[in-house]
């Protein structure tokens, strides 16, 4: 098959013609129709993931129809057209067996683990657990925006912030997690804060429901969330995760708020400064997300066929395999907005 492969980190990434892949027992291999480029993947290729061992192939945000099957898998068949979660679940460890597989203490990531979707062919394991089928009003590029950020919003908005129509909650970072958080929380008829220093993001955040869009680099966001709210927010995500984003996500709470951290913090950032008067005085929670069960895919699926979410808004352009490699070592540059599909292999 062919694939985008890269044999050492940050050096280039050429199409080469690699074997097929083939099932484990409890595995499928999917022919991969569409998939996204993220600023997962330019962390993968700079390797700052550890999980990675070269030559690597990535790609991790995925639709396609399985080819082959293992025989130890019982709920699907050749020819099922499916998208996965970009966190696999083993099914069998204690976070597993609570429905957690979001944190499953074996968790499998097409594209970190092992290779990944930048190629006609990946293998996906524990195939029951993990993957999703499509409804077929969902098309292959849309569906290949979903299995990262936009289920990476979904979670954090609708499980984790517990986001209704009585919400006010800001929004830190708007790309394409945080843009996706802007959509689904409006469409929950939340109060929405979009808060960007990119004026193009804020705009596309403004078309997607947000009420007040903040520019950072030109605002105090803390006090001008506060004043807009007359206090503060009930719910703040920093979907960026950088020690800016994060300390004002907490900071513009009102009391009792919640901090929800969606963006992944790496390198400098990684331990970030939070105001810790500020959660005890006011009885702030703090919670994490990471990603989202393939069990919790349906009542997204749902409010995408009613047409309450859309998904295909935050799509910038679709790009060859070819086109992949020349623009993954550039996904740091924040000079794209919405999401990339690669939809030719
Ligand atoms: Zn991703
Ligand atoms: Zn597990």
């Amino acid at each position: 098959m062919r694939a985008a492969v890269f044999e050492k980190f940050q050096g280039e990434i050429s199409i080469q013609n690699v074997p097929d892949p083939t099932p484990k027992e409890d595995g499928v291999v999917v022919q991969v129709t569409a998939t996204g480029l993220c600023r997962s993947d330019w962390h993968g290729w700079m390797g700052h993931d550890p999980n990675i061992t070269l030559p690597h192939v990535p790609g991790h945000e995925l639709a396609g129809v399985i080819v082959e099957k293992g025989k130890k898998v019982n709920h699907l068949a050749v020819g099922d057209r499916v998208t996965v979660p970009f966190v696999c679940g083993c099914g069998n460890c204690e976070q597993c067996s609570s429905n957690n597989q979001q944190v499953c203490d074996h968790q499998s990531q097409p594209g970190f683990t092992h290779w990944g979707s930048f190629a006609e062919y990946v293998a996906l394991d524990y195939a029951d657990t993990n993957l999703v089928k499509l409804p077929d009003a969902i098309n292959d590029i849309t569906a290949a925006t979903l299995g990262c950020r936009f289920i990476t919003a979904f979670r954090a908005v609708v499980d984790q912030g517990k986001v209704s129509e009585s919400t006010s909650i800001a929004v830190h970072g708007c790309g394409g997690v945080g843009l996706s958080a802007v959509m689904i929380a409006h469409a929950l008829g939340a109060r929405v804060i979009a808060i960007d220093i990119n004026p193009d993001n804020l705009a596309l955040a403004k078309q997607l429901g947000a009420s007040l869009t903040v520019d950072a680099s030109q605002t105090d966001v803390v006090k001008t969330v506060k004043e807009y709210t007359q206090g503060g927010v009930g719910v703040s995500l920093d979907a960026l995760g950088s020690a800016t984003t994060c300390f004002n996500s907490i900071a513009n709470l009102r009391k009792r708020g919640r901090h929800v951290q969606v963006g992944l913090v790496t390198g400098d950032h990684v331990h970030p400064k939070v105001p810790m008067d500020k959660v005890i005085a006011n009885e702030l929670e703090i919670v994490g997300s990471h990603g989202m069960q393939a069990h919790r895919y349906p009542e997204m699926l749902t409010m995408i066929e009613k047409g309450q979410l859309q998904p295909e808004k935050l799509i910038d352009r679709t790009v060859s395999l070819e086109e992949a490699t020349q623009l993954l070592p550039k996904m740091n540059d924040f000079q794209h907005k919405g999401i990339m599909v690669i939809n030719a292999f």
